[in-house]
């Protein structure tokens, strides 16, 4: 990694976790999902970043991946525990950052045991380590705490326009997922439950990314709509609200899901807790360079 890069990521991650800040301050009781996320990514485009996924909103036994739709009305409930899941990125360079906010304080102990297997992760994440091992330490942080990791879901490696990039970061042991090595950038993402410690897909489905367009044959409209997405967004994901002025939206729904039916597009469904469990999930971006471990979505 050139310092350019380092210095791109650590502005990208900065301005993420200044997202999530005025993201976590929107979240109150009867607020709407819609103007949380649109404050969040508000930030984002105003600090010059773009985001480099659309804000997920999930709120008590959702673990992930719901992203408000043009005109969306689902406000906030009393007592929720809302995670906001925001990230930015300058010319590719992407982070990704998230917090829970409850508005219950029976679930205190449920985001502070969250929130330390987070910083136990990070201590221990350096060059060299298997990423088993930051499972491990995740896995016995919630343990300790009377609580279950969710063992389906996990951090991930960071390229350039790659937010998933292949290499995993459990939040369970698991073998042979291999090593940390200086140079690379990673989120590192624990999710606690009360519930089973693992995530079904749902039915809704608002967040999509572009799959392959090889072989497709495609309708004007598609070609159309997918050509603004590969500009705008190139493998990243996207939400329809960002594509609101290509057309008219009862159009733009069903070319969204005629591509994605075709195989054109990605989608990621609503992930559940399998017991309907509370889910706390806290996460950040980290790069490795040599013996330092530099947590990019930090505010100081
Ligand atoms: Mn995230
Ligand atoms: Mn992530």
């Amino acid at each position: 990694m050139t310092d350019e890069e380092y210095e791109l990521i650590l502005k990208s991650g900065r301005i993420a976790a200044k997202a999530r800040e005025a993201g976590a301050k929107a979240v109150k009781e009867g607020a709407k999902v819609l103007d949380v996320c649109e404050a969040a990514e508000r930030e984002i485009i105003s600090s010059g970043a773009k985001p480099s996924f659309p804000c997920n909103l999930s709120i008590n036994y959702e673990a992930a991946h719901y992203s408000p739709v043009i005109g969306d009305q689902k406000v906030i409930p009393e007592r929720a525990v809302v995670k906001v899941d925001i990230g930015a990125h300058i010319d590719g360079y992407v982070t990704d950052t998230a917090v829970t906010v409850s508005l219950d304080d029976r679930f205190s102990r449920l985001l502070e045991a969250t929130r330390d297997s987070l910083m136990a992760a990070i201590s221990n994440f350096k060059s060299g380590r298997e990423l088993g091992e930051i499972g491990r330490v995740i896995e016995r942080t919630l343990k300790l705490a009377g609580f279950k990791p969710i063992r389906n879901l996990g951090g991930h490696l960071i390229r350039r326009y790659e937010l998933h990039a292949g290499a995993f970061v459990p939040n369970v042991f698991e073998r042979g997922l291999g090593i940390v090595r200086t140079g690379e950038t990673y989120a590192i993402e624990p999710f606690g439950t009360d519930g089973e410690g693992m995530v079904n897909e749902g039915k809704e489905v608002t967040i999509f990314s572009l799959k392959g367009v090889r072989n497709k044959i495609l309708t004007e409209e598609e070609k159309t709509l997918l050509q603004i997405i590969e500009e705008r967004f190139k493998t990243l994901p996207f939400t329809e609200r960002w594509l609101s002025d290509s057309m008219e939206v009862q159009t733009l729904r069903a070319t969204m899901k005629s591509l994605w039916r075709k195989g054109v597009l990605m989608g990621y469904p609503l992930l559940v807790e399998g017991r309907m469990g509370t889910v706390a999930q806290f996460e950040h971006t980290v790069v490795v360079r040599g013996d330092e471990v530099k947590v990019v979505t930090e505010l100081d």
